[in-house]
């Protein structure tokens, strides 16, 4: 009987061959900017697979040309990446914001509209709303926790005069971990389609990893990444990922031969590294989480806590969502304070082990302050509305021992009780 492997199981040596690098175990770093070919014959016909001037014939791979268009490190990587969904195809490039610019300007026209959901990543929802208006796109927002019958009528308020081409969503949204049902977006961009004009479902899936959501299965047509966060994990690099069907991922790559905004060798290569210990840390990770979040609910300095693991079934469709989509807690734990600005900076400044930074996922734990860090250009009604208040802390949990976590976190609080 066939055995397919767990994709943690094919991390080490998926997609390499030893023979290719005088036996080395570990795929090496090919830092190369061109390739050499075999005869002038097989150049031009590279060129006539990687240009789409032809479809590549029964068994023929594209071949390797210059480092802009394909290489080892990034090609490996990207067929590792794409075990973890079960997608056709997955590009990498050298920032999460870089995937997301390519796949908006590559799926957007001028007069034609995108619908954002609230609250998104603060680089996201600068260039959605302050760039491609530059360039002639329109912008329609709605908010996580809005039903589907809702979202449509913002959709129909804008579409006769600037037809919806991409639905953009993340979920769940940072820092308050708000839900977006993925199957309720992927109806709505069907139902507003037509013959000449897709409407494609874009899933930011940064805040779960590759492993705790697949949106690819609820209905989403592409999905994104900040590998800068779990997939790279140790805050050492930059990088994000893109994945979804050949069809449209062979425009994302066009698009990205042309921007110039792939990985590195030598990122793709510690990304390479990173995958080995991904199922691992992430489930450290989450586990840790479910101690940490237990003791901050019983915590008196702890007001309110935003943790997937704490929606219950009185917080409705956020609970329905929340069991269909996630497969996991996640890590992601914000909470407020008892106080304000003050009491929450007083706790971030007491903190020992736990690391005052910005960015998520990694192997240490993080700690920030939302209202005035991550988000704090967001309009300050638009964070009220959010729930964004000067009392939060957004945290995200590392793989140090737990009761080690817990220690940082009480002798910080402690001093407001
Ligand atoms: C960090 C982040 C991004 C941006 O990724 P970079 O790698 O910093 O460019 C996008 N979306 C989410 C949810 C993020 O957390």
């Amino acid at each position: 009987m066939e055995h397919k492997m767990k994709p943690e199981s094919l991390m080490m040596s998926y997609g390499y061959r030893p023979e290719w690098s005088e036996g080395a175990i570990k795929c090496p770093i090919f830092q190369t900017s061109a390739f050499v070919f075999r005869s002038a014959e097989e150049g031009k016909a590279f060129f006539e697979v990687a240009y789409g001037l032809r479809e590549a014939r029964n068994e023929e791979t594209p071949g390797l040309i210059y480092s802009r268009i394909n290489n080892p490190d990034l090609e490996i990587l990207e067929d590792r990446l794409k075990l973890w969904e079960e997608a056709e195809d997955c590009a990498v490039f050298e920032s999460g914001m870089a995937a997301i610019t390519t796949v908006l300007l590559e799926f957007l026209r001028p007069g034609q509209s995108v619908l954002v959901s609230n609250p998104v990543y603060g680089g996201t929802d600068h260039f959605i709303k302050k760039i491609l208006p530059q360039f002639g796109m329109q912008v329609m927002e709605f908010f996580a926790g809005m039903d589907e019958q809702e979202i449509e009528q913002v959709i129909d308020s804008r579409h006769k005069t600037y037809p919806l081409a991409l639905i953009y969503i993340e979920t769940p949204a940072n820092p308050t971990n708000a839900l977006v049902d993925i199957a309720a977006c992927h109806r709505l961009a069907r139902r507003f389609s037509e013959a000449d004009r897709e409407v494609i479902l874009v899933v930011d899936n940064t805040y779960m990893g590759p492993l705790w959501q697949h949106p690819l299965q609820h209905g989403a047509d592409l999905v994104l990444y900040s590998a800068t966060k779990y997939i790279g994990g140790h805050s050492d690099l930059i990088a994000g990922a893109c994945l979804g069907s050949r069809r449209l991922m062979q425009r994302v790559k066009g698009l990205r031969t042309f921007l110039g905004n792939m990985a590195s060798p030598h990122t793709g290569w510690l990304l390479l590294r990173s995958l080995e210990t991904l199922k691992a840390r992430m489930d450290i990770q989450a586990s840790n989480a479910r101690h940490v979040a237990a003791f901050l609910s019983s915590h008196p300095a702890v007001e309110k806590i935003y943790y997937l693991g704490t929606i219950s079934p009185s917080d409705g469709r956020a609970y329905h969502i929340r069991n269909r989509q996630c497969l996991s807690y996640g890590a992601m734990i914000s909470f407020d304070i008892r106080g304000g600005e003050a009491e929450a900076f007083q706790v971030l400044n007491r903190l020992k082990l736990v690391k005052l930074a910005v960015s998520l996922g990694s192997t240490e734990s993080l700690a920030e302050h939302p209202y005035t860090m991550t988000h704090a250009d967001v309009d300050a009604s638009l964070k009220k509305r959010l729930g964004i208040t000067p009392a939060m802390i957004r945290l995200s949990v590392g793989i140090e021992h737990h009761e080690d976590i817990i220690y940082d976190l009480r002798q910080a609080l402690d001093l407001l009780v």
